[in-house]
């Protein structure tokens, strides 16, 4: 296990893998800055389309779950208050956002530890039950916003692009928050040019494949459990609600924030190159993921919450997985180049 205390770590792990270097290109290390003025020189982006029926599935899951939170407050009103459901709403919720935070994000995407089988699998697993689209497509799209950060091409910034003016400010953090899942994407050539590790990983194709899989259950469980413990249809129904739409919807907006308000509102302590700020409600909410300018400062590492006071419930998630040698070769920034990033005495 190569837990490595920032204080006392001059560096990310030596140790790096094969693999590493080979993500290193997209996902930037402390040795890699993300370069706002390299990405004009790579000619002309791929202009594909996303298919009507993504669009489609896309549209119901963003406008259905408010939807099924009125009804699902509304039955509670009228009497059919289940803790069953709350505990439901309340497990799925952590389980299903830390899928996304520390098997899709900082597993996948960044490469930021090394995961035995069993922690690839469950969290990446998990992550698919957020409904975020599968997972290679969500590491293409994450590497691309890390590489153009507020920039032209970053799939979801609320700042590249934005006109003048409330209603152009308005647009903008639309845009961030959701709008930018209906936005036209070269998705093919864009695994090719940004996953190209993730896309040769077996585990990672597979359990992308069956993205649609993992979806399903994550409402069909809630359901069977709600339908179980009550002995009825009815409960069948809130369990589905509660504990798969209603916690869907709570996810997804926390993983949204991330994009729109933790690149607007927040502090930023280190240079990063981009509008990334660390934002304490949303470290909180997105467990751990909120620290925003932190990750962007130092992508690689497994710990987003870099201070003590910073709460990063993914991070504990990590380091106590590498306590019981479930996750080894966690990376850290060393503390010359915290310092070394640095805005202002913290
Ligand atoms: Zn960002
Ligand atoms: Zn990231």
């Amino acid at each position: 296990m190569t837990v490595l205390d920032p204080r006392k770590a001059p560096k990310f792990s030596k140790h790096a893998h094969a693999h590493d270097s080979h993500a290193d290109a997209y996902h930037s290390d402390d040795d890699h800055e993300v370069d706002a003025h390299h990405h004009h020189h790579h000619g002309p982006a791929h202009e594909g389309k996303v298919t009507t029926k993504v669009k489609v599935l896309t549209l119901i899951a963003v406008v259905l779950p408010p939807v099924a939170l009125a009804i699902a407050i509304y039955y509670s009103w009228g009497g059919y208050f289940s803790w069953t459901d709350m505990a439901m709403l309340v497990v799925g919720y952590f389980m299903t956002s830390m899928g996304i935070t520390i098997g899709y994000h900082r597993l996948y995407t960044h490469k930021s530890f090394e995961a035995s089988a069993p922690v690839a699998w469950v969290s990446a697993v998990c992550g698919s039950m957020a409904v975020q689209g599968p997972l290679l497509w969500w590491v293409t799209t994450h590497r691309r916003h890390h590489q153009y950060s507020d920039h032209e091409l970053d799939p979801h910034s609320p700042h590249a692009g934005r006109q003048p003016g409330v209603l152009g400010w308005i647009r903008s953090f639309g845009h961030a928050h959701i709008g930018w899942l209906f936005s036209d994407n070269d998705i093919a050539s864009s695994v090719a040019k940004y996953a190209p590790d993730v896309a040769a990983d077996k585990r990672a194709q597979l359990i992308s494949k069956l993205f649609p899989l993992w979806v399903l259950l994550g409402f069909a469980v809630p359901a069977l459990i709600g339908g179980l413990v009550s002995q009825s249809w009815m409960g069948a129904f809130l369990g589905f609600l509660w504990g798969g739409v209603v916690r869907m919807f709570l996810v997804h907006h926390a993983t949204w924030s991330v994009n729109s308000v933790c690149h607007i509102w927040g502090s930023q302590t280190y240079r990063s190159g981009d509008h990334s700020r660390n934002n304490p409600v949303m470290g909180i909410l997105a467990m751990g993921e909120g620290w925003h300018n932190n990750h962007h400062a130092f992508p690689a590492s497994a710990r987003h919450g870099l201070r003590w006071y910073q709460f990063d419930l993914s991070w504990i998630t990590i380091r106590t997985l590498g306590a019981v040698g479930l996750v080894t070769r966690i990376r850290l920034p060393g503390a010359e180049r915290m310092k070394a990033k640095q805005i202002s005495a913290a």
